[in-house]
């Protein structure tokens, strides 16, 4: 059997198996190519599109969560529920009643994650941070305060580059990335 080797990134809820070509197989260590194809800006492209394909595929587990904790606690009418490329933010509701969800989450915990979308789901009740905002919020999570610990103390760690790893992989189930290329 022959073994692809490539990377793994792996999400709260799947993994995606990034296979790289053939005659880049040997070619770089795995630091190496980590260095070569996320960690600087020369491999913006790479990045590009390793972000739409993971916004694409998880729009409906986020529109999922979303509905679900709205039906459960708020019961508000919102516009939409979407990932973004948000790096500086992890959320965020606009006036037109927008939810905008960093796609890093996906490399958080779930809990952590899911905070985060009932955050901007009590934003739709109470439009700013007051004791009014944080009791919505506490009702749904009363631990709320060691998610916002978490996302302060772990932010930073939530990008592509760091949730890497290296894999020999022969599974072909395994799914690939159509478009990354190791040249
Ligand atoms: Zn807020």
């Amino acid at each position: 059997m022959r073994q692809n080797r490539g990377l793994l990134l792996k999400l709260h809820n799947s993994e995606y198996f990034i296979g790289l070509k053939k005659d880049t197989q040997n070619s770089f260590s795995f630091p190496a190519f980590v260095e070569k194809f996320f960690g600087n800006k020369i491999n913006k492209k790479i990045l590009n599109k390793i972000e739409t394909f993971l916004i694409k595929e998880n729009r409906c587990y986020l529109e999922d969560t979303i509905k679900r904790f709205n039906r459960e606690y708020f019961n508000e009418n919102y516009n939409w529920a979407r990932f973004k490329r948000s790096y500086r933010r992890f959320g965020s509701l606009s006036s037109k009643r927008n939810i905008n969800i960093s796609y890093r989450l996906l490399f958080a915990p779930k809990k952590i994650f899911e905070y985060v979308c009932v955050h901007e789901l009590a934003h739709l009740k109470e439009f700013n941070h007051s004791k009014r905002f944080w009791a919505h919020v506490q009702r749904v999570m009363p631990e709320y305060k060691q998610y916002e610990k978490w996302l302060k103390e772990n932010g930073h760690t939530l990008t592509i580059a760091n949730n890497l790893k290296e894999v020999a992989c022969c599974d072909k189930n395994d799914r690939y990335f159509k478009s990354i290329r190791g040249a």
